[in-house]
């Protein structure tokens, strides 16, 4: 009970991509950058196994982002036609690829760094990608020229992969949806058919993770217009509960949220994070297993996974090592108060 797992991403190591921050571009190129992706793999998986975690990821050490990772062996796809958009309803612009035709997977997309994950870990494997709706927020469209057509075609793109990581001995797939966040009303209305579509037909565990965004400050700056309480999960928490995706990753750390509203996600497993990503504090065990209480309140211990609020990418790498500790050592505590 009480089983830790983290959002998905950890930074890379500074001999592999400029340190903190996102989208970091590589140090290394051709065979160097391929055998680094898989040291850094390595690594991380040993600093999570070391920090207690139960669920372990690959840290995402081998893509540059979490979106655009998953687009790079797609056809239909052009990375030379770069736009500038604002996503997540324009809060903040990207660089963007632009779709061009119609889409289909070149390939494998993340078989290597599974493979080499689940050759060398006992634990269990969760493993990332990003949602259809998120994708089709984060991507420039000249072809589809419909954002939900769009999405049912990158859902089709990502159960193939899905199914695939499944046969590579994957035990969790977790689909990332911040946007699910940020279109309320869509989420109902093809959101949620989208990730399911994404999800058809697996047997093992599958998630979603949803989140106010990273700590960065354009993130930070939306924050602050939320108001005192932030009710947007009122409004997908019953959809996502009626869903067939098995568990909902989402921040409690510092969050606005009324705790009470995790009771909306009846019959859910729920990971919910203890650990914030936006600060340079590092949670003390005794601060993780607190809030592990308060939220057992609300969503049933066989259900409760602690885990950190989003994805530590952006954090400086001895920060997020600290973080990952406190993590473990807080769950523990938990285990002991709550058994
Ligand atoms: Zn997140």
């Amino acid at each position: 009970m009480l089983e830790c797992t983290i959002a998905g991403s950890l930074p890379k190591p500074s001999w592999l991509a400029e340190p903190d921050r996102l989208w970091a571009p590589w140090r290394l190129a051709g065979d160097d950058l391929a055998a680094g992706k898989r040291d850094a793999t390595l690594l991380a998986l040993k600093e999570q196994e070391d920090a207690g975690i139960d669920i372990v990821t690959d840290g995402e050490q081998s893509r540059q982002h979490f979106v655009h990772g998953f687009l790079e062996n797609i056809r239909g796809i052009d990375f030379g036609h770069r736009v500038e958009m604002g996503i997540r309803a324009d809060r903040y612009k990207a660089l963007c690829p632009t779709v061009t035709g119609p889409l289909s997977l070149a390939g494998r997309v993340h078989e290597t760094e599974a493979r080499l994950a689940r050759a060398h870990t006992r634990r269990r494997l969760k493993f990332t990608l990003p949602g259809p709706m998120t994708i089709a927020d984060t991507i420039a469209d000249a072809h589809y020229n419909d954002r939900p057509t769009l999405a049912m075609a990158l859902a089709d793109l990502l159960n193939q992969e899905a199914r695939a990581l499944e046969a590579d001995g994957i035990d969790v797939i977790q689909f990332d949806e911040p946007a699910f966040n940020v279109y309320l009303e869509e989420v109902g209305t093809w959101g949620i058919a989208a990730l399911e579509r994404a999800a058809a037909g697996l047997a093992c565990q599958t998630c979603v993770h949803i989140c106010y965004g990273y700590g960065i400050s354009a993130n930070i700056a939306w924050k602050r217009t939320l108001g005192a309480e932030w009710r947007q999960y009122e409004t997908i928490f019953p959809v996502l509960a009626r869903s067939r995706i098995g568990q909902v990753s989402l921040e409690c750390r510092n969050s606005h949220v009324p705790i009470e509203l995790l009771s909306l996600l009846a019959g859910k497993d729920v990971l919910v994070g203890v650990i914030d990503v936006a600060n340079e504090a590092v949670e003390t065990p005794e601060e993780v297993a607190s809030l592990i209480a308060e939220v057992a309140r609300y969503v049933p211990i066989p259900r409760l996974f602690p885990c950190t609020n989003c994805g530590m990418a952006p954090l400086p790498r001895a920060l997020a090592s600290a973080k990952l500790a406190a993590l473990g050592a807080g769950s523990a505590l938990a285990r002991q108060r709550l058994a």
